[in-house]
């Protein structure tokens, strides 16, 4: 990862941009829950082609993982593992919602026409 990356984890409340720590902002009481309190950040930023099995275990038994899924979905953390999830397997689950909306929108749209 670069330094210019952003980088975080759902448990510290903050990400760092370009070195610069920013808060998470809005309602961050689930991160009192998660699971990766005191957990290591460096287990949620594999590198390139690393396994991502030990992160996963972490947030598998997390109570708030759709709170954290849907943080780094609404935000577009791009690296690292949030909700159990990598970026590959939340990009896909973005382009599975664009279509979903596409779809929903296509239908009303035929459907007062
Ligand atoms: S789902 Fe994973 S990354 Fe998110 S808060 Fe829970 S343990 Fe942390």
């Amino acid at each position: 990862m670069t330094e210019t990356a952003s980088r975080s984890t759902a448990a510290a409340g903050f990400t760092i941009t370009d070195g610069v720590p920013v808060e998470l902002g809005e309602d961050k009481s689930w991160q009192d829950l998660a699971n990766c309190l005191g957990v290591d950040p460096d287990l949620f930023f594999p590198e390139r082609g690393a396994s991502t099995r030990e992160a996963k275990e972490v947030c598998r038994g997390c109570v708030v993982r759709d709170d954290c899924l849907e943080y780094a979905l609404a935000n577009g953390e791009k690296f690292g593992i949030w909700g159990g999830m990598s970026e590959r397997e939340r990009r896909r689950i973005r382009r599975q919602r664009a279509l979903a909306r596409a779809a929903a929108t296509s239908e009303r749209t035929t459907a007062t026409a």
